[in-house]
C-alpha cells in the first residue's frame, strides 16, 4: 500500500533534501533472512540477538492511537465457491497442539506470540522461503529491493516500528511532498496544470463524499463519471481525472476503480507519522521473528478437515497428515478465493461470503538499475499523466536514500494485472518508452531489473485486499471469526482497520495467537 496523501505536494517545498537519509536507531545489526528456512527447528537467523531475547511485547495501545477514517454502514451480498480438489494420499505425522498455515507476517507473528507464551506450534508455508508478502531480494548484494511491502505506513505507535527498532534496522523516510509531476507529453507540470488537478481532485473528494451519504453502493469510477459529466470533458481534462483516480484509489487500494466501493474503499485506519523503507530489506522483519520457530517449508496444505472426531483437526499436505488440537489459518485471501485448499466440512456460509465477496487487487513492481542517475535525484517520487489511464503513473527514486540509481515503477489494478501478463522484456521496454517520453531519447538502458507478478502467484493470488461493490468492512470481521474454538483465522484480509498492511497482518495473527490461548 502507498498509503500516501495523494496530491500534498502540490504547491510544496521539496523536503528531507539535505539529510541523506533518515536513520532510526540502531540497536544490532539487520537480520540475514537470505538463506532458506528449512524444516525443525529453525535455526536462529544471523541476527545479534537483542539485549532481551523475548519479542517486545505487542503495544496495547496501538488501536488506541490509529485515526478512524470512517465508520459503520451496512450492506451484505452472498455467493459461494467450491471447486473439486484431488488430495494426495500422505503418511500420519506426529500430533501438534498447535498448528499454523502459512509463515507470512500474519501466521509468523502469531506462532512466536504462541511460542512465549509455552505453546510451540508447527507452521506449515508453502513456499520455499519465509515471510510471504514480505520478501527482500538479494539478486542485488549492494542494494536489498523489497518485492511484497517496502515501508511501514505511518511510524507513530506502529508495531512494526517497534520491531524494526528492535533488530536495529536501517531505515530511511521517504516524502510524498518531495515529488515531482509531468504532463503526458513529458514536460514538468506548470502552475495552471498543477491548479487544475487541485481543482478537479477537490471535485472528485466532494463526489464521493456525496455518494457515501446515499443509499446505494456504487462503484468510485461511476460515481465521478457522473459528478463530473466525464463525455463532456476534454481529452487532457480526462487524462488528468484519471491521473488522480489512479494515483489516488488504485495504487494505494490495489482495486480498479470500476470496482472499488464508493461507500467502503476507505473504511479503515492509519497510524500518524512518516513512512519509512527499510534500507536493508523489510525481510528483517519476517527473519527476527521467525527465530526460534519450528517451520517446515515446501509444505503446501491441501486439506483441512476440522470437524473430526475428539474435537481434532487434520492438516494434509503432500508429504504428510497432521493432527493438531487447534489450527490458524493465515491463507491469503487470493488462495481462499481459488479454493486452494480443500475445508472439510465446507467454511459456513457467512464466511464463505466473505472471502467471494471482498477482493484481492494489484500492485507490481518494477525495478530498474542504471549506469547513472539522469533524474533529478532530490525528489523521492516521480508523477506521469500517462496517456493510457494508470500505465507507469507512479515511480519512486533510490537515488536520495540509497545514493544508488535505482528507480522502482509501479502498476497497479487492471493495467497492473496486464502488464503482468507481459515477458519481462516487454515491461522493461514500456517502462523505458515512459521514461524516454519525460526524459528524452537519450537515456541510457537499465543494466538490470527486478520485476513482481502478484496476480499470477499461486500462493497470494493478488497483492492485498480491497473493499469493492458489493462488500461490507463486516464481512473482514467474519472471515476472522473462529470457528468451535478449533479453527482460527487471521491474515490482512482478516484486519478490518488495517487490510492490506503489514501492520494489519501483524496485529491479526497476534490477536488470534491470544484466542488461541484464551481457550487453550
Ligand atoms: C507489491 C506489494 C507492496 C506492498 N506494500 C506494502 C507496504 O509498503 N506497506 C505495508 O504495510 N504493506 C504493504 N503490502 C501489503 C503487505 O505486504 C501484506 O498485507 C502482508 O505482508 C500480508 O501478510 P499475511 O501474513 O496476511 O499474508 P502473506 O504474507 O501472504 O502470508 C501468507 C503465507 O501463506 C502461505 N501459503 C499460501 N498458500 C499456502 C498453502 N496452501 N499452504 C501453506 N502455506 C500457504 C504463503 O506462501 C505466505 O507465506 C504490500 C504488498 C505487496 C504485494
Amino acid at each position: 500500500m502507498h498509503r500516501r496523501h495523494f496530491l500534498q505536494w502540490l504547491g510544496a517545498t521539496v523536503v528531507g533534501l539535505s539529510a541523506s537519509t533518515s536513520t532510526l536507531p540502531s540497536y544490532a545489526p539487520t537480520a540475514d533472512i537470505s538463506a532458506p528456512v528449512n524444516a525443525t527447528p529453525v535455526p536462529p537467523p544471523a541476527l545479534s540477538p537483542p539485549s532481551n531475547p523475548t519479542l517486545p511485547p505487542v503495544p496495547t495501545a496501538v488501536a488506541a492511537q490509529a485515526v478512524t477514517a470512517d465508520s459503520q454502514r451496512d450492506k451484505t451480498t452472498s455467493a459461494v465457491i467450491c471447486l473439486p480438489i484431488v488430495v494426495a494420499q500422505a503418511v500420519t505425522a506426529a500430533f501438534q497442539r498447535v498448528i499454523v498455515i502459512g509463515a507470512g507476517m500474519a501466521g509468523l507473528a502469531a506462532a512466536q506470540r504462541l511460542s512465549q507464551r509455552g505453546i510451540k506450534p508447527l507452521v506449515l508455508e508453502a513456499r520455499d522461503r519465509i515471510g510471504g508478502r514480505l520478501w527482500t531480494s538479494n539478486k542485488w548484494p549492494d542494494a536489498p529491493m523489497d518485492l511484497g511491502a517496502s515501508w511501514i505506513h505511518g511510524v507513530d505507535g506502529n508495531p512494526i516500528m517497534t520491531l524494526a527498532q528492535t533488530v536495529g534496522a536501517k531505515m530511511a523516510t521517504t516524502y510524498y511532498e518531495s515529488t515531482i509531476g509531468y504532463g503526458s507529453q513529458g514536460q514538468v507540470l506548470s502552475d495552471a496544470q498543477e491548479a487544475q488537478i487541485e481543482r478537479l481532485d477537490k471535485a472528485i473528494t466532494q463526489a464521493l463524499k456525496a455518494a457515501q451519504k446515499r443509499d446505494d453502493d456504487q462503484s468510485i469510477q461511476t460515481v465521478i463519471e457522473k459528478a463530473l459529466n466525464w463525455a463532456k470533458l476534454s481529452l487532457e481534462e480526462q487524462q488528468l481525472v484519471s491521473f488522480i483516480l489512479n494515483g489516488k484509489f488504485e495504487q494505494e487500494y490495489a482495486g480498479s476503480i470500476g470496482e472499488l466501493s464508493a461507500h467502503w474503499y476507505d473504511d479503515d485506519a492509519a497510524f500518524k507519522g512518516d513512512d519509512a523503507l527499510f534500507l536493508a530489506g523489510y525481510g528483517a522483519i519476517a527473519g527476527y521473528l521467525a527465530q526460534g520457530l519450528d517451520i517446515k517449508t515446501n509444505s503446501p496444505v491441501r486439506q483441512i478437515e476440522w470437524k473430526t472426531a475428539k474435537d481434532r483437526v487434520s492438516v494434509t499436505t503432500d508429504s504428510a497428515t497432521y493432527v493438531a488440537e487447534k489450527v490458524l489459518v493465515t491463507l491469503p485471501l487470493g488462495v481462499l478465493k481459488r479454493s486452494a485448499v480443500m475445508f472439510k466440512p465446507a467454511l459456513p456460509a457467512q464466511k464463505q461470503k466473505a472471502i467471494e465477496a471482498l477482493k484481492m487487487g494489484v500492485l507490481n513492481k518494477c525495478y530498474l538499475r542504471f549506469p547513472k542517475v539522469f533524474w533529478q535525484a532530490k525528489y523521492d517520487w516521480m508523477e506521469y499523466v500517462a496517456p493510457n489511464a494508470g500505465e507507469w503513473v507512479e515511480w519512486v527514486s533510490f537515488a536520495r536514500p540509497t545514493g544508488l540509481p535505482i528507480l522502482l515503477g509501479f502498476n497497479a489494478a487492471n493495467i497492473g494485472q496486464s502488464i503482468e501478463a507481459l515477458s519481462d522484456e516487454k515491461i522493461v521496454a514500456s517502462a523505458m518508452q515512459t521514461l524516454r517520453t519525460i526524459f528524452g531519447r537519450n537515456t541510457p538502458d537499465p543494466i538490470d531489473y527486478q520485476i513482481t507478478r502478484w496476480s499470477s502467484d499461486p500462493f497470494a493470488g493478488g497483492s492485498y485486499s480491497f473493499n469493492p461493490v458489493g462488500a461490507v468492512p463486516e464481512m473482514r470481521d467474519h472471515l476472522a471469526k473462529s470457528l468451535d474454538d478449533v479453527l482460527y483465522f487471521a491474515g490482512e484480509a482478516a484486519s478490518r482497520q488495517y487490510f492490506g498492511t503489514v501492520h494489519g497482518a501483524y496485529l491479526s495473527g497476534v490477536k488470534a495467537a491470544d484466542e488461541i490461548l484464551k481457550t487453550a
